[in-house]
């Protein structure tokens, strides 16, 4: 990776909450158990995974939207561990989130909504320059200008999530974690919104975080694909390799119930299938925590976490398996 390129260095960041749970008592959920990636300016980075893998934990942790439990955040060279690094993160980033029905203030105009982070950045000199702003992001998200004084609830999921990116971009932010931004939305509305953030990161050279559970989305926006499962990235490489070489059974198995477009394709497919449910953060599996659903466990799974590592070119997998099942 070219170093002076890398908008954002992650190393083995950690978050933990203190929970109580009425069977075990007072434990720490591990939501996010040590990951560690780079992302290069312009790049779009898809992480993947179940519910409960701790994929939206990671985008806030990254973000200190979540103080970290442990691990290094780095922006632009610059380590975030002071309250002023923390600010100068969040003036250079953004976050969109999944529900555009409840991130948007029901009690603020369209207009007041979008233009927050120009106003906790100060980012202009008069009130005509702030509302000349609030209309060219209304129009950079295909909104018009009569949509500046009406109310979040008066439109729909589609029009809401326009709404939420166009807040998201207005303090010009270099990096946009996004939250499953589309999976609350009609699948009529996704296409639409996916080619929006294409278009914006284009026009705004802006670098993305995209989260989704659902790995067409993710392949159709990102370059690169971390697929995570229960707090740790068990695999990351290039989307077309991902898709084309999955290495880690965790990840065939996910791609193996995506749908595939073509029956002749569709009938030749192996379908592999896991055991059992995604077990409790709480209660993480020793070894390899995938060992309790994976079709190929044997003893060392059990007994040995398996190193993260690099399998080819930018190919990283977390599995003591690879070269046996590929
Ligand atoms: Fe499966 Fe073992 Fe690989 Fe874990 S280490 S994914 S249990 S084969």
């Amino acid at each position: 990776m070219r170093g002076d390129n890398i908008l954002l260095e992650v190393r083995d960041l950690r978050k933990y909450f203190d929970v109580t749970d009425g069977v075990l008592g007072r434990v720490k959920l591990r939501a996010v158990s040590g990951i560690s990636f780079a992302l290069l300016r312009g790049e779009v980075l898809g992480l993947v995974g179940e519910s409960g893998s701790g994929k939206s934990t990671a985008g806030r942790t990254l973000l200190h939207l979540y103080p970290p439990s442990g691990g290094e955040v780095i922006f632009d060279g610059e380590r975030i561990d002071t309250a002023a690094s923390i600010a100068r993160l969040r003036r250079r980033c953004a976050m969109v989130f999944q529900d555009p029905y409840s991130s948007l203030n029901p009690r603020m105009t369209v207009a007041d909504i979008i233009a927050e982070p120009l106003d906790i950045h100060k980012l202009y000199s008069s009130a005509a320059e702030r509302r000349e702003k609030v209309l060219s992001l209304l129009a950079e998200v295909g909104l018009s200008s009569e949509h500046a004084s009406r109310y979040a609830h008066e439109f729909s999921g589609g029009q809401r999530q326009r709404i939420g990116i166009a807040r998201a971009i207005s303090g010009g932010p270099e990096l946009i974690v996004a939250d499953e931004p589309v999976s609350a939305l009609d699948v009529s509305v996704q296409a639409d919104i996916i080619n929006m953030f294409e278009r914006l990161r284009d026009s705004l050279g802006l670098t993305y975080i995209f989260i989704a559970h659902d790995l067409l989305v993710v392949r159709h926006i990102s370059d690169r694909i971390a697929v995570m499962y229960l707090g740790k990235i068990v695999e990351l490489a290039a989307t077309e390799e991902l898709f084309s070489k999955p290495l880690h059974p965790y990840t065939k198995i996910l791609l193996s119930a995506v749908p595939i477009p073509d029956p002749k394709e569709a009938a030749k497919a192996v379908r592999i299938t896991p055991t059992g449910e995604i077990p409790s953060p709480l209660n993480i599996p020793g070894g390899c925590p995938f060992h309790t659903r994976c079709p190929y466990v044997r003893d060392v799974c059990r007994n040995t976490t398996p190193v993260y590592r690099e399998f080819g070119r930018g190919h990283f997998a977390a599995c003591h398996r690879v070269e046996e099942i590929n």
